[in-house]
């Protein structure tokens, strides 16, 4: 999608860190991380949230769930554990509308879920 940011770093037309990619997936650096590891893991096919993702399209999850784990691995927070988080629009706190799941680790999290 022309004008969405995630889009734009899938595209390379804005610079990011990235840590893993392939046809379907990259996986990047927060840009304004709040645990020693933040990374953001997307489609790069674009969706507005996950409401958004048609049925026949729903493996791409579960793709982007081993792609964490193998991240969570090269961090070296797989054995201490980490935190995914998706936010779904506006009461779910999302700010950039291309679904996107935030791996958070590298330290103790809190426990508070809202
Ligand atoms: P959300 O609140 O939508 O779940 O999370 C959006 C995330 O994108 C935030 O954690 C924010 O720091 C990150 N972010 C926003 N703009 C950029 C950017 O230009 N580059 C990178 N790498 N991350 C960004
Ligand atoms: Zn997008």
């Amino acid at each position: 999608m022309k004008e969405c940011l995630f889009c734009k770093i899938v595209n390379k037309e804005i610079p990011s860190t990235v840590v893993y990619e392939d046809d379907e997936i990259l996986a990047f650096k927060d840009i304004n991380p709040i645990a020693p590891v933040h990374i953001l893991v997307i489609p790069k096919k674009h969706y507005n949230d996950i409401t958004e993702l048609p049925e026949n399209e729903a493996e791409i999850i579960a793709k982007i769930h081993v792609v964490i784990n193998k991240i969570a691995k090269e961090q070296g927070i797989s054995e201490t554990g980490f935190r995914i988080i998706n936010n779904c629009k506006e009461d779910g706190g999302q700010e950039v509308k291309h679904i996107h799941f935030h791996l958070i680790g590298g330290k103790k999290l809190g426990t508070k879920m809202c």
